[in-house]
């Protein structure tokens, strides 16, 4: 008998007769927050819908605090979802929209008047509780539909880029608001997102997912720092240089530009230019691999066209000898 809440095993789906989804083994903990990070097209929402019920896989089990709910229907699976786009009613207030799935339930209304305040103060949204969603901009939009969602108290959330709309400035601030209200009510979620920083974040482990299959999964330090395969670092962001059998890889942070020397690989600077605090800068090695270095600005930065050796103070090995 598994201590977690949600266990997922050999989860399979496909579109078209398109595999999407391959034997996905999956766990999340009671009150745990977990992040399914993966690029865009990894099947990251099929697993979601699959999840929530609605999308039907073509195997695999689904168990929800140890009973199966695979055969369930939607609203009989204890799940709560947060979709990517606002997806608010747009012809109820806010407070007929947080309070929909408790009259669902059917729950007597002295019990949904005292929820749905309950949850407005929390959300900090008791000022919005008679407007209509066009009237709320899109991070608000994101905090009724997660008051929505855990209004008839799920288990467990599932956040589908929950922040993808809503404009960059406000993100920081609206992820913060989601980690402390899922902290303080206890629930669970599985927070799926393609953006790495976002991936960091949010989560108390992630979960990779690449081309249908679970690459790695680690507490957010162990999978950014210790990718476990070439493919996973390269989504990170890592540089890949292949010799012979070998591929290591290195973060641009790890690339250290000098001048030319012992035990430097000789490359030439092809562009540089400064994003934000840093300069980016984009080598060629002699083998023709490109490979972007980052460092802070201030100090001297290399010229355009000019010869340098480049030295990786961290780098991670797969292959014979790799360490
Ligand atoms: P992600 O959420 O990680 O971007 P998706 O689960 O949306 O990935 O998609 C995974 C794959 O399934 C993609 O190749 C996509 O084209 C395909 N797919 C998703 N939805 C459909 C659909 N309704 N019909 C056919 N193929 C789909």
């Amino acid at each position: 008998m598994s201590s977690e809440l949600l266990v997922v095993r050999g989860l399979s789906a496909e579109w078209d007769r398109v595999p999407v989804l391959r034997d996905v083994d999956l766990d999340v903990g009671p009150h745990e927050l977990v992040t399914l990070l993966g690029p865009n097209g990894s099947g990251k929402t099929t697993l979601l819908r699959c999840l929530a019920g609605l999308e039907r896989p073509r195997s695999g089990s689904i168990r929800l605090g140890g009973r199966e709910i695979g055969a369930l229907p939607t609203h009989r699976r204890g799940i709560g979802m947060v979709p990517q786009e606002p997806s608010l009613f747009p012809h109820r207030t806010v407070v007929e929209n947080v309070a929909y799935g408790l009259l669902v339930q059917r729950r007597p209304d002295p019990e949904v008047r005292a929820r749905v305040a309950e949850l407005l103060e929390r959300l900090d949204l008791g000022r919005f509780a008679a407007r209509y969603p066009a009237e709320l901009s899109g991070g608000e939009q994101q905090r009724v539909a997660l008051a929505r969602a855990l209004a008839p108290d799920p288990e467990l959330v599932l956040l589908d880029e929950p922040f993808a709309s809503v404009d960059p400035e406000y993100r920081a601030e609206l992820r913060s608001d989601f980690r402390r209200i899922l902290r303080d009510q206890g629930t669970a979620a599985l927070h799926v997102t393609h953006d790495r920083e976002e991936g960091l974040y949010l989560g108390e482990r992630t979960i990779l997912l690449l081309a249908g299959r679970v690459a790695q999964v680690g507490s957010p330090s162990e999978v950014f720092d210790r990718p476990a395969s070439p493919e996973v670092a390269r989504f990170l962001g890592y540089n890949l240089v292949t010799e012979g059998p070998r591929t290591t890889a290195v973060a641009p942070e790890d690339v250290a530009i000098d001048r030319p020397g012992p035990g430097r690989r000789p490359a030439t600077v092809e562009a540089i230019g400064p994003v934000g605090r840093d300069w980016w800068v984009r080598l060629r090695l002699e083998d023709g691999t490109v490979l972007s270095s980052r460092f802070p600005r201030g100090g001297p930065a290399p010229e355009e066209g000019s010869r340098v050796g480049v030295r990786f103070d961290r780098e991670r090995s797969w292959g014979p000898g790799a360490a």
